[in-house]
């Protein structure tokens, strides 16, 4: 469903992604591990298409996300392209980008009216749905600022499934929240990772979670793929002395 072809990432002088090349199928579940810096947000916001790959290619469901194919040639790609590619792509931020002025019904409900020209009641019944399967069915009226960060990122979550994404991103989505909130957030993801057919990629700090649900783990370092596998292969048996130092601040 994704596939990257030798991705380079630089801001300015700091080449960041040196040559990322990445395959994800249909439904499957990746978590990304690393050490600061090492470049797992910015792989995750290229896919996202908030940031231009400096150099390769990254394709979704087929289609090159940053240049229109035609003839054999490659033109830049326009809005009207990146908004097609960015239907199949759902993301949720570590912090959760809601509008305070919305109810999170109509939080959840705006990006199927403004972007999939729904009207406005079935959105609306659709965003219910949503929030009741991230349990928030008995807060549909109330606003961001009313919820917990633990809700506020369910809420995020909601909004981001109502749009039925191929895939769904989730950027160190527990990172920003009381411990005592982290559970029922993660509760939500494991219940999309069980239940959902969706791939999933998560940038995450949280091993245990990784090695319960992820089909492969990625270990990021210094802008490349140093390690992938089973989370098993990776989290418990590599001999990665780099990976083994990383881990030891989780043990
Ligand atoms: P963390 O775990 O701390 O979030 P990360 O592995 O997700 O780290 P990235 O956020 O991808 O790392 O950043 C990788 C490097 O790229 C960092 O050195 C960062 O300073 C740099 N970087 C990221 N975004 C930008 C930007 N917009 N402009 C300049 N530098 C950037």
């Amino acid at each position: 469903i994704v596939q990257y072809i030798n991705v380079h990432k630089s801001f300015g002088d700091t080449h960041v992604l040196k040559g990322i090349d990445l395959d994800i199928n249909p439904g499957e579940k990746i978590a990304i591990i690393g050490p600061s810096g090492s470049g797992k947000t910015t792989i995750i916001r290229l896919l996202m298409t908030l940031e231009e790959p400096t150099d390769g290619d990254i394709y979704v469901a087929g289609k090159n996300l940053w240049k229109i194919e035609k003839n054999g040639k490659k033109l830049p790609a326009n809005e009207k392209h990146l908004a097609s590619v960015r239907k199949d792509i759902g993301m949720v931020f570590q912090h959760f980008n809601l509008f305070p002025h919305k109810t999170i019904l109509d939080n959840c409900a705006m990006p199927l009216i403004k972007v999939k020209k729904m009207k406005k009641n079935e959105a609306r019944d659709m965003a219910k749905q949503m929030l009741d399967r991230v349990g928030l069915g008995d807060k549909y009226d109330a606003y961001p600022s009313n919820l917990s960060g633990g809700q506020k990122q369910r809420v995020a979550m909601a909004r981001a499934l109502v749009m039925r994404p191929k895939i769904m991103l989730f950027d160190e989505v527990t990172s920003a929240l009381d411990p005592e909130l982290v559970g029922e957030v993660l509760e939500v993801i494991r219940d999309l990772a069980e239940n959902a057919s969706m791939a999933m990629v998560l940038v995450t700090h949280e091993m245990d979670f990784a090695l319960e649900i992820a089909d492969r783990v990625l270990f990021l370092d210094e802008g490349v793929i140093a390690e992938s596998g089973t989370a098993d292969e990776v989290i418990n048996k590599s001999d990665n002395p780099r990976l083994q130092n990383f881990l030891k601040r989780f043990r």
